[in-house]
């Protein structure tokens, strides 16, 4: 070791107390190196811990070895979250192997340490993050991030206390669901262990949570846990009651993202401690580590709610279609309207139909079309709606459905119909309130005198209203009558069974105890009148949302052209025959989901890059780049990559491997987007 190794204690020159402190340190140093020994001791049994690092580098996302301490034999267990040493920072992690041996050559560092041996990441939940990652061409520390909460140390010491066994009604799920042809079959299938699945269009006012509620019951009642995914909170709410009514108190959790950090960890370590074996949730709760899992559920996922904002931009249909795939769990696709990628799941003999007939839909509700009389204020509410609306009355509440929320969304000349825009930055202009003049949406000017570009007319019309306007002109239509509203931030979950008319635009529609007497569509032209690829298909499902809340018996109107398909499809109540069509026509013109597409979107040099780096499938057909938005401080582009749909696999593969490239050469940031909601 040391030249002076030998000299201790014997030092001439030294005194004596200095020389006594001077063994004392040395015999600390000492112990301090044993234990430093002791410490780097790896574990006798499985030495190896396979970690995942949460660092968000495409090209360094894979598991990294570490060496096991002796110490942390018992704690660095697969899913416990760990400390380790990655390119000279401590950073997190999840161990999700343990082994014998390492395919790393060099000598493997310690883990720094065990920050809790509670195990979070599950191992199905490890492998379904590796294939989210893939299918979405993202990095697994983002998927991580979305499929574990952070944790809460004084929470995890908490126990989780077991929910109480259940016992089920088979005679009542058969009653709750009889109106459906072949539920019989799916719910002996599912009760008996095995994994039916299904594509499930309820008819309208079937109370579609208590539906769910019944599935689930069956599934807990056979040993198997569930998982059901919904778009919103309110939707948490609705399953969440008819859980407790079918189930019993307390048998399922509810997760959600504004549950607030310690309420959303209690929520999940219910779950991975086999607490509770039946989970309610948004999008996030896709990745719930729900034990043995049997059945999985997701309600209206045409909805975009379900689409997940942050990469790798997963959506839980997605997601829980995997699931169901690598667990062999069963699965309901439902909705009162039925997506193009539900129709897919059809076509391909992947999942059965659980419908009604269109018969037993018809005998349920009326509904009809009537075109608009005139766009302009005051008289867009034509004479038969009025009818309805004082008819259903007589019966209980009415629900009336209006595209936008605000008083007046957007402005044009009264005479040419030329759209309002602002002198100063050309957005469009729109009407707050009654009293107050227009302004401009996108830099807030006021427009004071605004005279016409094209024809020098000072008139403005509003061909676009606001649920606010509409409740005004409804408020002088039906003077005696409560009239209420709900959307934006103003949301209500339900309402009661009294005469009162609820203005809500297309997500906001409160519940109604026992059903809307009446239920009104305005302006379906205007949600027809977007440029989207999914159009029609988002029109149809937003009005079949609106429409399914009607109670049996009641009446469904929506003003609009009663020769376009998707109010066709509305009046027959026929969501199925809808997505075929659409579908067809996707097939016939190469759109999803009958091909597989992808978006590289960022700044003109770095979509460049990408476009040089990437080696799709040779079938890829690569779109653009063009601009993004016709905003003029926007320079973003964006290229589109679309492949057939058996070939969508190696597309993500290829999007993979460009993000890894793309991040080990530093270059500059791409978006990637497989299977963006909207184009
Ligand atoms: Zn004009
Ligand atoms: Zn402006």
């Amino acid at each position: 070791m040391t030249a002076n190794h030998g000299q201790t204690g014997g030092h001439p020159d030294m005194l004596p107390g200095l020389r006594a402190a001077v063994e004392d340190s040395r015999a600390k140093a000492a112990a301090t190196r044993t234990r430093k020994a002791a410490e780097a001791e790896p574990a006798t049994v499985d030495p190896v811990a396979r970690v995942l690092v949460d660092v968000p580098l495409a090209h360094l996302d894979r598991p990294f070895d570490y060496t096991v301490p002796a110490k942390m034999a018992e704690t660095a267990m697969p899913g416990a979250r760990v400390k380790v040493r990655f390119a000279g920072q401590d950073v997190d992690g999840y161990v999700v192997e343990r082994a014998e041996t390492s395919e790393h050559t060099g000598r493997l560092t310690p883990l720094r340490r065990v920050v809790s041996g509670e195990p979070v990441l599950a191992p199905e939940i490890a492998a379904l993050t590796a294939g989210v990652a893939e299918r979405y061409a993202g990095s697994r520390a983002d998927v991580l991030r979305l499929a574990v909460p952070p944790r809460h140390a004084t929470i995890e010491k908490q126990p989780s206390v077991p929910s109480e066994p259940l016992v089920a009604d088979p005679a009542a799920a058969g009653k709750a669901w009889a109106a459906h042809e072949h539920a019989a079959a799916f719910l002996t299938h599912l009760a008996a262990g095995g994994s039916p699945r299904a594509v499930w269009n309820p008819p309208p006012g079937a109370g579609w949570q208590t539906l769910v509620a019944h599935a689930a019951a069956l599934t807990v009642a056979g040993g198997r846990g569930v998982l059901v995914c919904v778009p919103d909170k309110r939707d948490v709410e609705r399953v969440s009651a008819a859980l407790d009514a079918v189930l019993g108190a307390g048998r399922h959790v509810a997760l959600t993202a504004d549950s607030g950090p310690a309420e959303r960890y209690r929520q999940f370590l219910m779950v991975s401690r086999g607490a509770a074996h039946v989970v309610v949730g948004t999008r996030s709760a896709a990745f719930a580590p729900v034990h043995n899992l049997g059945l999985v559920v997701i309600w209206d996922d045409g909805d975009d709610l379900h689409a997940e904002p942050r990469a790798p931009y997963p959506h839980s249909r997605e997601v829980l279609l995997l699931r169901a795939e690598q667990q062999g769990t069963a699965a309901l696709v439902g909705g009162f309207a039925r997506t193009c990628e539900a129709d897919y799941l059809l076509r391909t003999g992947w999942a059965r139909p659980l419908v009604t007939s269109r018969d037993h839909v018809r005998a349920q509700v009326a509904t009809a079309v009537v075109p608009g009389e005139d766009r302009a204020i005051g008289t867009r509410i034509p004479s038969a709606v009025r009818d309805l609306v004082r008819d259903a009355l007589q019966q209980g509440p009415v629900l009336v459905q209006t595209p936008r929320q605000g008083y007046v969304a957007s402005l044009a000349c009264e005479r040419c119909r030329t759209p309002a825009r602002c002198r100063e930055c050309a957005g469009p202009l729109l009407l707050a309130g009654p009293t107050a003049p227009p302004h401009c949406r996108w830099c807030g000017h006021e427009a004071l005198g605004w005279a016409c570009p094209e024809c020098g007319h000072r008139g403005l019309r509003a061909p676009v209203l606001g649920d606010a306007r509409t409740a005004e002109e409804l408020g002088r239509m039906f003077a005696s009558t409560t009239i209420r509203t709900s959307s934006g931030d103003h949301v209500r979950a339900s309402v009661p069974d009294r005469p009162e008319i609820v203005v809500a635009t297309p997500g906001a529609e409160p519940a109604a105890e026992g059903g809307y007497a009446g239920v009104v569509i305005l302006d379906t032209w205007l949600t027809l009148a977007r440029t989207d690829l999914r159009t029609d298909e988002e029109a149809l499902r937003r009005w079949l949302g609106a429409a399914g809340l009607v109670r049996a018996g009641g009446r469904v109107i929506a003003v609009g052209d009663p020769a376009h398909p998707a109010l066709q499809a509305l009046v027959r109540w026929d969501p199925a025959g809808f997505a075929t069509r659409e579908n067809d026509q996707r097939l016939a013109t190469h759109l999803p989901p009958a091909v597989r597409l992808a978006t590289v979107t960022g700044e003109p040099g770095a979509v460049d890059d990408a476009l040089t780096l990437l080696a799709p499938p040779a079938a890829a057909e690569v779109l653009g780049p063009v601009a993004v938005s016709d905003d003029p401080t926007s320079e973003e582009v964006r290229l589109v990559v679309r492949v057939p749909r058996a070939l969508g696999a190696s597309l993500s593969t290829a999007l993979g491997e460009l993000q890894r490239v793309r991040s080990a050469r530093k270059l500059d940031a791409v978006r990637i987007q497989v299977d963006p909601p909207s184009l």
